[in-house]
């Protein structure tokens, strides 16, 4: 037969058993349940005096890698098209280096950036990848468009970044293409 709670009619609340009506069963229950995790170990960490460290695989704040004083992005263009919230403009230049063009400007609305690495997927030159920073704080919106000043950053810092990325791309790659880092020379940084 069909229970409903006599108290609201509503025969979709159960009835409460006697220990259920009682309370203190499940209160100690409860109590028994966070006396067990004292004595567990901590997981919280005392933010922002405390920091973690966070793997490789984190997408932070995007960045732009610096190699030999300069920056590795030709100005291609992928990463503004293909970034959905539109964060990112550049303006392409002409330069007498073997990669002919570089961004004279770079810029990334960090207000609008959702942080889905789409720009790291499509750059041919690994040129801009997500780096583990997280905390962004601005005081004011334009704080937040991030030009070269602040977006570049030395590519040794972001080697765990890269050497993540190669090893993802290789094992996608090598499921279908058979990929070998010796034919990758669209690049001109893997040309020698
Ligand atoms: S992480 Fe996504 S949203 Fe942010 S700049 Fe890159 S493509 Fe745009
Ligand atoms: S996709 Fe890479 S090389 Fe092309 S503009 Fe963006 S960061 Fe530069």
């Amino acid at each position: 037969m069909a229970t409903h709670n006599i108290i609201t009619g509503n025969p979709s609340e159960r009835e409460l058993s006697l220990s259920g009506k009682l309370y203190f069963p499940e209160i100690f229950k409860g109590m028994l349940y966070s006396i067990k995790h004292v004595f567990k170990p901590t997981v919280t960490i005392q933010y922002p005096e405390e920091r973690i460290e966070l793997g490789p695989e984190f997408r932070g704040r995007p960045v732009l890698v610096q190699e030999n004083n300069q920056e590795r992005c030709v100005a291609c263009g992928l990463c503004a098209r293909a970034c959905p919230p539109l964060a990112i403009s550049m303006q392409a230049a002409e330069t007498e280096d073997e990669k002919e063009r570089y961004p004279s400007v770079f810029e990334i609305d960090m207000l609008r950036c959702i942080y889905c690495g789409f720009c790291e997927d499509v750059c041919p030159e690994e040129a801009i990848v997500m780096s583990p920073e997280y905390d962004l704080n601005f005081l004011e919106r334009k704080e937040a468009i991030m030009g070269k000043d602040r977006l570049l950053v030395e590519k040794s810092v972001l080697q765990p970044r890269l050497d993540f990325l190669a090893r993802k791309r290789n094992k996608q790659f090598g499921k279908v293409y058979k990929f070998e880092a010796v034919n990758n020379t669209h690049s001109v940084r893997d040309r020698k």
